[in-house]
């Protein structure tokens, strides 16, 4: 039974509310992560807690149990000299920077008009409510290197 500590192997397909599949892993290629620890979306997390393997389950998920409400203020128009001034800059292109608080936040480019850049630090997700069709394809328990990681490790062993 899945649980806070728990390895588990996912296969699962994403869907948006227009039915675009946005995300899919199968068996052959699941997706492994270690419950209670936030690797996924908290929405996904509470839904499979308590599934065995086998189980077969349906998801919808709101936003902010996602990727959060999309939030306004983190597009904002800059001017082109407020990036290095060798970046090469390009619409769609991604760069890291850090937010109000001090966390890594990952902003798009979305538009070049002039000396003006036009980026979002929005989660290409925010605000979409995000629709799991998941099979529960294996469950076992962490092993005490596991839980050191916070992090599952493949069926070879350590992998970082
Ligand atoms: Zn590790």
């Amino acid at each position: 039974m899945i649980k806070n500590g728990s390895v588990v192997d996912l296969a699962y397909t994403l869907t948006n509310t227009a039915g675009e599949v946005l995300d899919r892993a199968d068996a052959k290629d699941p997706l492994t992560y270690l419950q209670g620890t936030q690797q996924i979306v908290p929405g996904l997390e509470n839904a499979l807690e308590g599934l065995d393997k086998g189980a077969k389950k349906k998801v919808t998920i709101p936003p902010a149990e996602a990727y959060g409400e999309l939030d306004s203020a983190l597009k904002m128009t800059l001017k082109r000299s407020q990036f290095p001034a060798d970046a090469e800059m390009e619409e769609g292109m991604q760069f890291q920077s850090r937010g109000a608080g001090g966390q890594e936040m990952v902003f798009t480019v979305e538009s070049i008009q002039g000396d003006d850049v036009t980026v979002d630090g929005n989660h290409p997700l925010a605000g979409q409510t995000l629709h799991f069709d998941v099979e529960v394809l294996s469950v076992r328990d962490a092993t005490a290197e596991e839980m050191a990681h916070g992090h599952a490790h493949g069926p070879d062993g350590h992998h970082h």
